[in-house]
């Protein structure tokens, strides 16, 4: 087996990861499954920290559209990601792996405050790092908040997980000729507007040069393969 090609990455997973079959909330056979493949991808001696989105339970436009004022729904977008990051932590230790919540927005008695050093320090102890709370601001998202983390922590790149095993050229359940990039730089991401991250997160990828790298996360040990440099991805930067 080749050697892992990155020595510290931040992975990004939508809450929707969590939510399985049920379409909504936390399934909890997929939570077990993602931390079985972090707590696997740890083991490799790569140093994991991870962004968890909380669409699965609150997003913060669409709270807001019920007359909630828009700050509002994101720190209530940004609670629902301590969550996730919470039942993600456990089953991770359950894995055999020590893993640790840091969060955003101050909460001491459920877990540590995210700073810098302490992130680095609970990286350089071989834990996983839960970065939960996004940025700790309302107006963004996690996937901003994945490559403003993966910047400021120095990782080598940003592993975005996805239902699709990278960018195509069109949609590959509509247009059967449509083919899968290898590579495309931050820029052509920008040009093309893909959804699969926001504007936001791409501009700031572009300033810091970090590279992202899009994914399936519907394979059990995605996490790995892509770490070892192999499986199908997209590589952006
Ligand atoms: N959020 C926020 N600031 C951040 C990150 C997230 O306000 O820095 C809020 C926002 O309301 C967002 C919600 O948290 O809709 C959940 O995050 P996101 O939509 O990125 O989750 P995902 O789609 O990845 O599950």
């Amino acid at each position: 087996m080749s050697d892992p090609v990155h020595r510290r990455v931040v992975v990004k997973l939508s809450g929707e990861a969590l939510t399985g079959r049920q379409g909504f909330g936390i399934e909890q056979e997929m939570v077990e499954r993602l931390a079985g493949d972090l707590a696997a991808a740890s083991r490799l001696g790569v140093e994991l920290g991870v962004v968890v989105g909380g669409g699965n339970i609150f997003r913060g436009v669409e709270v807001s559209e019920r007359g909630v004022p828009r700050p509002v729904g994101d720190t209530m977008g940004m609670l629902a990601t301590v969550m996730n990051c919470l039942v993600l932590e456990a089953a991770i230790e359950r894995a055999g792996v020590e893993a640790r919540t840091l969060s955003a927005l101050a909460m001491p008695s459920v877990c540590e405050t995210y700073n810098r050093k302490r992130a680095l320090k609970n990286l350089g102890k071989g834990r996983v790092v839960l970065l939960a709370a996004g940025t700790g601001n309302p107006f963004f998202t996690t996937d901003t908040t994945a490559v403003l983390r993966a910047a400021e922590l120095e990782a080598h790149a940003v592993l975005k997980a996805t239902n699709v095993d990278g960018v195509y050229t069109a949609d590959p359940k509509k247009d059967p000729k449509a083919s899968r990039y290898d590579r495309l730089s931050h820029q052509e991401a920008i040009e093309k507007d893909l959804r699969v991250m926001d504007g936001t997160a791409f501009a700031l990828a572009r300033e810091n040069r970090m590279p992202i790298i899009i994914f399936s996360i519907a394979d059990k040990n995605a996490i790995e393969s892509v770490l070892r440099g192999k499986g199908r991805a997209t590589t952006v930067g």
